[in-house]
């Protein structure tokens, strides 16, 4: 389970630079540089809810009463990242990025290395 920093401060889950939820989605199943990467778990603050968030499939991820920790399970679609096992993350810690993203798709994950 990585060390999860987020700059994503538009995202309603991020407290402090780190992540209220147990476990994160980053998508890109293309990826091939961290651009292409997305943080699938984004929910717009004072949103509706992300789309990806919303969804049934992501309905057993729960967000840990609003108390941030430093390390989050990672499931991961970017399959070309040496970290990827089998679609979760295997890295020391992680860092998503996207300062004043409004979309998943304006974040990425910073750490994707081929
Ligand atoms: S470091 Fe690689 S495997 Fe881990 S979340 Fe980022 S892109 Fe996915």
């Amino acid at each position: 389970m990585p060390e999860l920093k987020c700059t994503v401060q538009t995202c309603k889950h991020n407290q402090n630079y780190y992540c209220t939820l147990d476990k994160i989605q980053v998508g890109g199943n293309a990826a091939k540089k961290p651009e292409e990467t997305c943080c699938d778990s984004f929910a717009e603050r004072g949103g509706a809810g992300g789309a990806s968030y919303s969804n049934a499939a992501y309905g057993a991820y729960t967000d840990s009463a609003g108390s941030a920790s430093a390390c989050s399970c990672v499931d991961c679609q970017a399959v070309e990242c040496r970290y990827n096992d089998n679609c979760h993350c295997h890295a020391g810690k992680i860092s998503v990025e996207g300062g004043n993203a409004c979309q998943s798709s304006e974040t990425e994950c910073a750490t994707f290395t081929c």
